[in-house]
């Protein structure tokens, strides 16, 4: 099936009789109003039989054309707030050779299928721009792909794939260089301050465009000052953000995709980096101390410690008085030993006086004194 015949099978539905007139599909209803002509005139032409076809030599990108310099009739906000085109047909802009991934067809070759009936408006760092492309069928079994499905996309080698920088969802679709801001893992570097970063950003450039679109605006009604009712169109409302969470989940889709990538240096590494040879030195491997160390020199002042010890505590000395006191003399033998040793003069010996009423030498108790004993021999011998 050509290209051809799927817009005009697609044209003829009821559906599309609401489509703009220039653009097939569902092209116009997914597809800002300000893109609907310029696209038409660089992508399809008028062939011989009055139909709409693609025209040779496509090329991936396609930029808006820019707003005149001077406008002899009221400016439209059309060629102010246009948006780039990513045109992702790789069966045929390079004419690669993909297979059916099914099994039972073994790599059978796919055909072209057509365009696909919408078109995705891809989020930027400042602004959007659309992506359209192309339906691939397997003759053999029926099976309908998207360029830009996984199955398509890993057949292509790296150089063509890397063109297609696009993250898709459901519902959303993002550059690959807005999610590489979340890459960069710094402190507050999240999915809320990027959400932040391109409001700012598209923001900024809305307000440029409606800035020189209601520039030329003003200088058209200046210099045709004569005409009556001049109206202009209002410019388009600014596009909302996706959310945070949105972003979160791209980001991890953007990990996934690159998996293979971030476990690659891993896996091959050359033979000799698996040996990693620390330089270490041999003082830390082998604890060596130096000399000096082990053998710790107290200066020899230190181990003789003198505690400065009065004098007067070891040997009391008592005061010239005391020891001038006159010392107590008695009889020798009857001074009592003292335990306690110092100077004579401190302690003088007491003196125990012998009672007089006992005799110093016991005498004998006799039952015939001495002198009776005499007497009584004296008488014995008259
Ligand atoms: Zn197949």
């Amino acid at each position: 099936m050509s290209e051809l015949s799927e817009v005009a099978n697609e044209t003829s539905e009821p559906e599309k009789k609401s489509a703009g007139p220039d653009l097939p599909l569902l092209w116009p209803q997914s597809m800002s109003k300000e893109d609907h002509k310029w696209v038409a005139e660089v992508l399809f032409r008028v062939n011989a039989k009055g139909k709409m076809e693609l025209k040779d030599n496509l090329q991936l990108w396609y930029n808006p054309p820019p707003p005149n310099l001077l406008y002899h009739q009221a400016p439209t906000p059309d060629k102010f707030f246009s948006h780039r085109l990513l045109v992702w047909m790789p069966y045929r802009l390079w004419r690669v050779s993909l297979k059916c991934t099914n099994s039972e067809c073994v790599g059978h070759q796919l055909t072209s299928g057509g365009l696909h009936r919408r078109v995705r408006q891809v989020l930027d760092i400042d602004s959007y721009y659309n992506l359209v492309t192309e339906t691939l069928i397997c003759t053999k079994c029926r099976s309908s792909y998207l360029s830009w499905g996984d199955a398509v996309l890993q057949q292509l080698d790296l150089a063509h794939r890397s063109e297609f920088r696009v993250i898709l969802t459901q519902k959303h679709a993002i550059d690959i260089r807005a999610i590489r801001f979340l890459r960069e893992r710094t402190m507050g570097n999240g999915p809320v301050r990027l959400v932040g970063q391109l409001k700012e950003n598209h923001s900024e450039q809305w307000l440029q465009r409606v800035n020189r679109y209601t520039a030329e605006c003003m200088g058209f009604r200046t210099n045709n000052l004569g005409l009556q009712q001049i109206s202009f169109q209002r410019p388009p409302d600014p596009v909302e953000m996706p959310s945070y969470k949105w972003l979160l989940t791209v980001y991890s889709k953007d990990i996934l995709h690159r998996l293979d990538d971030i476990k690659l240096p891993a896996v091959q590494l050359p033979p000799q980096l698996p040996t990693v040879q620390v330089p270490t030195p041999p003082q830390l491997s082998t604890v060596q101390l130096p000399p000096q160390l082990p053998t710790v020199q107290v200066p020899p002042q230190l181990p003789a410690v003198q505690v400065p010890t009065p004098p007067q505590l070891s040997t009391v000395q008592l005061p010239p008085q005391l020891l001038s006191l006159p010392a107590v003399k008695g009889p020798p033998s009857l001074l009592l030993p003292t335990t306690t040793q110092g100077p004579s003069s401190l302690m003088p010996p007491i003196a125990i006086q012998r009672p007089s009423l006992l005799p110093t030498t016991i005498q004998r108790p006799s039952l015939l004194p001495s002198t009776t004993q005499a007497r009584s021999k004296e008488a014995l011998a008259c």
